[in-house]
Order: C-alpha cells, then structure tokens, then sequence
C-alpha cells in the first residue's frame, strides 16, 4: 500500500535557512493547570490585570533586546502559546502584535534580503470558555488570523478525566463563535489514548471534528510524563495507560477517518487540509529561526558562518527565574546553546522523520558534508531490516506506516547515538 507523501518531491530542508524569523511568545495562566500538563504554566485564579501588564512589560524588553540577533530577517510567523493566552486581554494582545510587527518588518518583493513577500500567519492559543468566547473579534481585529483551539474531546466524561476546565457544549459554542468573528484558520488540539477511552468514544469525537471542518487538526496521544499527577498516579498504580496495541490501533484510526475526510497528514501528529499546515510549527520540526520570548520559552538561532549547525536558547521555566534574568539582562535570559555536529545531524533526522516527506539526503549531505548513511549505517540496516525506516534510492529516509506508531523508538536510535 502506497505511504502518504510518497508521490511528493523531498523538500523538507535539512537546516536551510529561509531568511526569514518566527516570534513565539509564552504567555503561561491557565484557568486550571491540567493533571497530565508538562508544560510552563500556572494557575490564573483569575489572571489579575496587573500581574498580565507587568508580564508584559517584561516581553516587551525582553523582545528590544534580543531582536537585534535576528536583524533584518522579515516576519513569517507569531505564535501566542501557552498556557492559555486568550485569558490575556485583547489590548495586551494588540500591544504585543504591533511591537513584534516593528521589530520585524515584512519583505517586499525583490528586497534586499531576497525573500518574497507574504503576510504573516498570527496564531492564538485559546481553551473552550465563555470569556475567552467574547473577546473574539477583538482578537481577530487585532491581526490574530489563526486559532489553535484546545478542545482535546467532545465527550464530558473523558474531559472531567482530563481535568479540563471546559465542557463539550461551551467547545461547541466556541467554534462557531470562531467562525462568526471571522476565523477562516481554525486548528483543532485532539487527545486519544485516554484510560478508559473506546475506539467507539475515539470514533464519535472524530465525527464532531469532521463535522464541524477545522482546517488543521493535531492529535496528540496522552501521555503521563512522571512529574506530573497522571504520572505520578501510573507510577503508584492508581491509574493504567491504555495498552499498546490499543493505543497504535487509534493512532490508525485517527489518520484513517482524517485522512478519508481531506485531511493529509503532514507531521507525526499534525494533519491539514491543502494549503493549511502550521507555518509556525513547521519552523522548528525544519529548524528555521524562531525567537522565543517569556518563561520558559525556546528560541532556534539559524545556522551562520561562526555556528554552522545554529544555536538554540531555553529561557528559565519559573516565572521568577525569568523575570530575574530579564532584569539582568534582557538579551540573555536563557542559557545558549551552540550545536555540535553529532547533536545536530541527531537532531536533523529526528526532526526530518516527523515530517511526512521525510529526510532529504542530499540537503542533509549539504550540511554535513556526507549523506545519513555516513554517520548511521547500522541503524539505518536495523530500522530499515525492522520495517520501520524506508529508504529511497537517493538515500532519502522516511518512516514506514508502521515506523509511525513507534516514531519515538526510531528517534532514538539517532539522538545521541553517534560519534563525531
Ligand atoms: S489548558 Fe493546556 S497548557 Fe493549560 S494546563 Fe491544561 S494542558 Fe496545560
């Protein structure tokens, strides 16, 4: 059976930088923070309007700073993540977007930089909830152009499980009242492989999504990293995953009802209707430069003639961490990252597999001087020996359909697995 993507040309770049830079800034309140969350958040109870202004007089020194670093390169995307940074005021919003938008400003044809012109995509993260509902078209009039909707199911039961702050009927309410604002690029934030959770119960909430006909879906399989309270509840066996047998079949079933609906399944977990991938997202998994800005925010620096393989930047995780090295020094908050060749080409097939066009061997080559098959010959046999891997005539690599439901076990096999 033909994979996805096979019939496509082998694009996905390696470390080529297109000139371009992408500004995220983490904006961490939450309503509640989610028993199986592991990312930097906190509780809002509620977001006071003083703490959200000083957080973002802190972005806003935080981005003078360091945008000088990534000079001249023309926006392609802003990526409001989180947390849940629709609890931020529209104002605040509005604030963040215009100084991202001077910092940055957007190519013109034939400019010197030599990229061409295109709006930048704009996207808000935002959790199903009345508040968050109103100030819509206030987000939309302020430059937002692409929700990322965490509604993770419609079924009350499995969201009480989650810990979810939201119901299915305010979800519901709120996809429409994405449309009537005037969203055209929605993404759904799916969660499968709850425990307890059917293929029948899978199935129903695939149905809602395909009813409702977000333009990207991204599905994620739950899982229960150990410091957090699912995980902690696995450790002492007050909670089970669900098997893996079960849990493959669902990664299945989820691609075979999205990709039946129009869905092309793009990423390991992100699927798109034509046209509609993540422009942002698709910066990290083909390593172009990202600018993260806030508590525990990561920035990718482009590759350049004193970093041949770039650099990356991980701000502190607590909120005090960061506010402190701000006040220190506004342009390095985080600690830097210079990439050594063997962290880099592991980095440069992990991430090239997550893409359903895979690893072009020639572009890797171009980075480091020698196709994968220089520095992995083993693994390539084993994983390709197992199934997992396909290789194509040029040395192009891609997983398999089976390769897919166990992505993290072949990752592994090339980060940190190589000498220089
Ligand atoms: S809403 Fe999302 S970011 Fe916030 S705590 Fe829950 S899972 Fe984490």
């Amino acid at each position: 059976m033909a994979e996805p993507g096979q019939a496509e040309a082998n694009t996905a770049p390696v470390g080529g930088d297109d000139g371009r830079v992408g500004v995220y800034l983490h904006l961490p309140w939450c309503e509640r923070v989610c028993p199986y969350c592991d990312f930097a958040v906190l509780a809002a109870r509620p977001l006071e309007s003083a703490v959200e202004d000083r957080y973002v007089e802190h972005l806003l020194t935080e981005l003078s700073a360091r945008a000088p670093a990534f000079a001249a390169r023309p926006l392609a995307s802003i990526y409001f993540g989180g947390g849940t940074p629709a609890l931020f005021r529209p104002a605040s919003i509005v604030r963040l977007v215009e100084a991202v938008r001077r910092a940055f400003p957007s190519a013109s044809p034939g400019s010197a930089a030599g990229v061409p012109d295109e709006a930048p995509e704009i996207t808000l993260e935002l959790n199903p909830s009345t508040v968050e509902r109103e100030r819509l078209p206030d987000f939309r009039a302020a430059g937002v152009n692409r929700l990322s909707i965490g509604v993770q199911s419609f079924d009350d039961r499995l969201l009480k499980r989650l810990g979810r702050a939201h119901r299915a009927s305010v979800a519901d309410a709120t996809l429409d009242a994405a449309r009537e604002a005037g969203f055209e690029d929605l993404s759904l934030d799916l969660i499968f492989a709850e425990p307890d959770q059917t293929p029948a119960a899978l199935e129903r909430d695939l149905d809602k999504v395909i009813a409702f006909g977000p333009e990207h879906v991204s599905t994620y399989e739950l899982t229960f990293e150990p410091a957090t309270p699912f995980g902690r509840a696995v450790a002492d066996g007050r909670m089970t995953p669900p098997d893996e047998d079960l849990a493959a079949a669902m990664i299945e079933q989820v691609e075979g009802r999205l990709e039946a609906a129009g869905y092309a399944r793009y990423e390991i977990s992100s699927y798109a209707r034509p046209g509609r991938r993540a422009r942002h997202n698709a910066r990290y998994w083909q390593r172009q430069a990202v600018l993260g800005l806030g508590m525990g925010a990561h920035s990718t620096e482009a590759r350049c003639a004193t970093r041949p393989h770039g650099a990356r930047r991980a701000n502190p995780r607590e909120l005090a961490d960061w506010e402190a090295a701000i006040a220190r020094n506004p342009a390095a908050a985080g600690e830097e990252e210079t990439l050594d060749p063997a962290t880099a080409r592991g980095e440069a097939v992990f991430l090239g597999l997550r893409q359903v066009e895979g690893l072009s061997a020639a572009a890797f080559a171009e980075e480091f001087t020698a196709p994968p098959r220089a520095f992995f010959d083993a693994e390539i046999d084993r994983l390709v020996g197992m199934g997992w891997l396909v290789e194509g005539a040029g040395g192009d690599l891609r997983l398999s359909r089976a390769g897919r439901l166990v992505a993290d076990d072949v990752a592994a096999e090339f980060v940190g697995g190589e000498g220089d």
